[in-house]
């Protein structure tokens, strides 16, 4: 079934434009034909089936149906992670998506090499990972900013997990109430990070086992122990 996330209210009756993109997606791509069904979100009325009322170059409507899936509470779980290297930043927030993430905070750290962040690319990307792994949210993303920034309009009753190499932090292992996961650069945090994170009482520093992991690898890692338990 072809899962697309659109921007309207879905309510039955209605009918939705589709984008370009995925009007060419649907035709061109995937062959579909006028009458089939695919099925729409859009973060909070739920997973609709509606037909496809239209389709030609470019251009498609969805006539919306009926509800397939309601709405339910969400994973409510953050990240902040160093912004990488394209490709790689391009892979935590596919990840991030596919494990759950609510709320992603880019972020530039002392040894950050990154200049800019394309957040339209990234939440593109996001919306992607949704349609895929059957999410019926698209996370939030935060404009990227400096450490300290983040850190000092972090809420006070979350508990950030930031992940230690080399240190001697205790092992990830998911305690109740709301959490987010702080995940370095390639290079690491550096002193003056260090010293912020330090001054921070909801900063919890943990470690991901005894070998040093790829920034991404210890995103996916972290995400993973962080809900382990609870799912499945
Ligand atoms: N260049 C650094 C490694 C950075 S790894 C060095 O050689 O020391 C990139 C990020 O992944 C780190 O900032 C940390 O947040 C995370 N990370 C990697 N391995 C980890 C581990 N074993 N435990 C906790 N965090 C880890």
């Amino acid at each position: 079934m072809i899962r697309l996330y659109v921007e309207a209210l879905l309510a039955d009756g209605t009918t939705i434009e589709a984008t370009e993109g995925q009007a060419h997606y649907l035709g061109s791509v995937m062959r579909r034909a006028v009458g089939e069904t695919v099925h729409l979100f859009n973060g909070t009325d739920g997973e609709w089936a509606a037909r496809i009322a239209a389709l030609s170059r470019g251009k498609a409507t969805f006539a919306v149906e009926a509800l397939v899936r309601p709405q339910a509470a969400d994973t409510d779980l953050w990240l902040m992670f160093a912004v990488l290297k394209r490709d790689t930043t391009d892979l935590v927030v596919q990840k991030a998506t596919e494990l759950g993430v609510s709320t992603l905070l880019p972020v530039f750290t002392e040894r950050t090499n990154a200049g800019r962040v394309n957040l339209d690319r990234l939440r593109a990307i996001a919306i992607e990972a949704a349609e895929q792994s059957e999410r019926l949210t698209v996370p939030v993303f935060r404009p990227a900013r400096q450490l300290h920034d983040n850190l000092a309009e972090w809420p006070a009753e979350r508990t950030l997990f930031v992940a230690l190499e080399r240190a001697d932090a205790q092992p990830l292992t998911p305690q109740p109430g709301p959490a987010g996961l702080l995940i370095g650069p390639e290079g690491g945090f550096g002193p003056r990070d260090h010293t912020a994170l330090d001054r921070c009482r909801f900063v919890r520093p943990v470690s991901l086992g005894p070998r040093i992991l790829r920034a991404e690898t210890a995103a996916i890692v972290g995400l993973a122990l962080l809900q382990a338990p609870g799912w499945g």
